[in-house]
């Protein structure tokens, strides 16, 4: 294919415009993959995991060739999908890298939202190409005109240039894929020049190691060819390659413009570097530049229940990182909680797709800790990423040498209908807001305008259950999305929790000092509900520094838990004396407190 001939594009939009469902359609269309039924339960072909299923997210971009005649020609589209969720603009970032124009989404009923917003900017500053199309027209509730106009406020799109689709039942498809080959710019063909391969995304597998797909900025990559890592400098030799047609097609060589996959004996999934530009042996290349690595900015703590069963959770753990590269996980232990690992994500959403593809890989519940974000510690002569609150220093005491502690702040846009405005701003006040502002979207003025809302706010407190909350105080109709905005002074502190007078340092967090009272109070009822009864009375502190912000007093009980059984029935005693050895096994020792591990899984799952 010369590069005239290729297309290599995206589709952006916010969660539930539709991307998936416009996939299978082009995927269909182009006859790249038969169509299997017509009803709405035929399962989306990019979406692969079993959680993106379940919860009708995409997790990991997908990327598929499809072969398209136009006007006579035979044409090379590839299609790369991107996930849709804020926690995930990193792969969307690193998907796009690859494209030279995107499908812009947008859900006729719904209108653009704050993710629309986000993809959007994303694809103009990579100066993609943008297609503008509306989505589910098929809809009685679709506003089409309405929804155009919006687009035109917005973004500054030409009303012509949209265009009306219906992904479900296909009406107006193929003047997207018209649209693919006519509006967007053929890649830039080098054949001539030396190999530069991008690499943008990568997966493991048990037989030929690590698949890396890859985007041909310049020159051929041949089967057999020699190539080197400008990363690590490492060299390998190409084993197979192909294209994503759409399962794993081997070609003899890829041309530059062109996207695939490519074998070469890695054997490290650590090894293939997204953003890495891979090169041939000997030859001397510029790298590609402008790429931004993965940043966690969400960490927490992962126990098993059982700590007999740590080396299978950590096996699990292995695994899982090998399909999703974004995660980094470092080794642990706590007293409470024996041992266990530290791992960070992108974001909370990518904690808990982690935890439930975890809970289904490991068949089993896990203990994860607060989360945390990353805060720096200001020393005199150095500063400290802190992102566990057992190393976060106690600043409440006046020895402390710490200068100033800083948190991650970001700048969050919601949108929402203008019936909710005075909710959002209370919830984004009492998560300590600032900079807030609005304005609206919608020219017509009419009671269900629309009106986007910004802030600058921490991003620790957006981790936990802000989104939740959001959420359920707009009835479902708030739309969110935060970009990173550097560091600001804060004034943190670190809360522990007590037992009979001993830390439990499974349970320390790192709050705001204006948050100490309620937090205290909260944490302190929780515990007091979910800690059994012991033998003595346990008196449940939440401290900070020295001072004690919250008590509760935990009632003794009798010991002998055969009393009520009457005399005779020996095999039932037997048992009872039985599973109380087996539960005594899972008892955890804090001081003199015994606290059985499932007691941490329900304190810290429960909001
Ligand atoms: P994604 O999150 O952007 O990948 O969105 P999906 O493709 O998973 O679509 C979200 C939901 O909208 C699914 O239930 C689809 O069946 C539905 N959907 C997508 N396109 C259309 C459409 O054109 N018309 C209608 N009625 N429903 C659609
Ligand atoms: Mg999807």
């Amino acid at each position: 294919y010369a590069c005239d001939r290729i297309r290599n594009f995206s589709i952006i939009a916010h969660i539930d415009h539709g991307k998936s469902t416009l996939a299978d359609r082009l995927l269909e269309l182009t006859g790249t993959i038969q169509t299997v039924s017509k009803g709405a339960s035929t399962q989306q072909f990019l979406d692969k995991l079993k959680v993106e299923r379940e919860r009708g997210i995409t997790v990991k971009a997908q990327t598929a060739s499809m072969f398209h005649a136009h006007e006579g020609q035979e044409y090379l589209l590839n299609l790369i999908d991107t996930p849709g969720h804020v926690d995930f603009s990193w792969e969307v970032s690193r998907s796009m890298s690859a494209c030279q124009g995107a499908l812009l989404l947008v859900d006729a009923t719904q209108g653009v939202q704050a993710q629309s917003l986000s993809v959007f900017h994303a694809a103009r500053e990579r100066g993609l190409t943008i297609i503008p199309v509306l989505n589910k027209i098929d809809l009685p509730a679709a506003q089409p005109e309405r929804i155009t106009a919006q687009m035109e406020a917005i973004f500054g799109i030409q009303p012509s240039e949209v265009l009306p689709i219906s992904a479900k039942t296909g009406q107006g498809v193929r003047d997207v894929l018209r649209a693919i080959v006519e509006r967007i710019p053929s890649p830039e063909g080098r054949p001539d020049d030396k190999l530069k391969a991008f690499l943008f995304d990568s997966s493991y597998d048990r037989y030929r190691g690590v698949i890396s797909l890859v985007s041909i900025q310049s020159g051929i990559l041949r089967k057999g060819d020699r190539i080197a890592s400008s990363h690590t400098k490492k060299k390998y030799e190409v084993t197979e390659l192909g294209i994503m047609h759409p399962e794993e097609v081997p070609t003899n060589d890829l041309h530059s413009g062109q996207v695939g996959y490519i074998a070469c004996n890695m054997k490290q999934s650590s090894e293939a570097h997204i953003g890495d530009t891979l090169h041939r042996v000997g030859e001397v290349i510029e790298p590609m530049t402008g790429f931004q690595p993965a940043k966690a900015m969400v960490f927490a703590g992962i126990y098993p229940i059982d700590s007999n069963d740590f080396p299978k959770l950590e096996e699990s753990i292995k695994r899982l990182t090998l399909t999703d590269r974004s995660v980094t996980v470092q080794r642990e232990s706590s007293t409470a909680l024996g041992q266990g690992n530290r791992l960070g994500f992108l974001g909370s959403l990518h904690m808990d797709v982690f935890r439930q593809r975890l809970e289904d890989e490991y068949d089993a519940n896990v203990i994860i800790t607060a989360p945390t974000v990353p805060f720096k510690v200001i020393y005199k002569d150095r500063t400290v990423l802190v992102s566990n609150p057992t190393d976060f220093p106690d600043v409440a005491d006046s020895t402390s040498k710490v200068r100033e502690i800083q948190e991650p702040i970001v700048k969050a846009s919601i949108i929402v209908p203008e019936v909710y405005v005075g909710d959002m701003m209370e919830l984004c006040f009492s998560h300590r807001a600032e900079e807030l502002d609005y304005r609206y979207l919608d020219t017509s003025g009419a009671s269900s305008s629309r009106v986007i809302l910004t802030c600058v706010i921490p991003l620790s407190e957006i981790v936990s259950d802000f989104f939740d909350k959001l959420k359920s105080r707009s009835s479902g109709f708030a739309s969110f999305d935060y970009e990173a905005a550097g560091y600001k002074r804060s004034d943190l502190v670190k809360m522990m929790f007590l037992l009979n007078n001993k830390p439990v340092d499974a349970l320390a967090l790192i709050i705001h000092r204006s948050a100490e009272q309620s937090v205290g109070r909260l944490w302190a009822k929780k515990l007091h509900k979910v800690i059994p009864r012991q033998l003595f009375e346990v008196p449940i502190q939440a401290v900070v520094g020295k001072k004690v912000v919250a008590r509760e007093t935990l009632s003794a009980m009798r010991a002998d838990v055969t009393a009520g059984l009457y005399g005779g029935h020996y095999e039932r005693k037997m048992k009872h004396l039985e599973n109380q050895k087996e539960s005594k096994r899972k008892m955890k020792r804090i001081g003199s407190v015994d606290l059985p591990q499932e007691a941490f899984f329900d304190i810290l799952r429960t909001k």
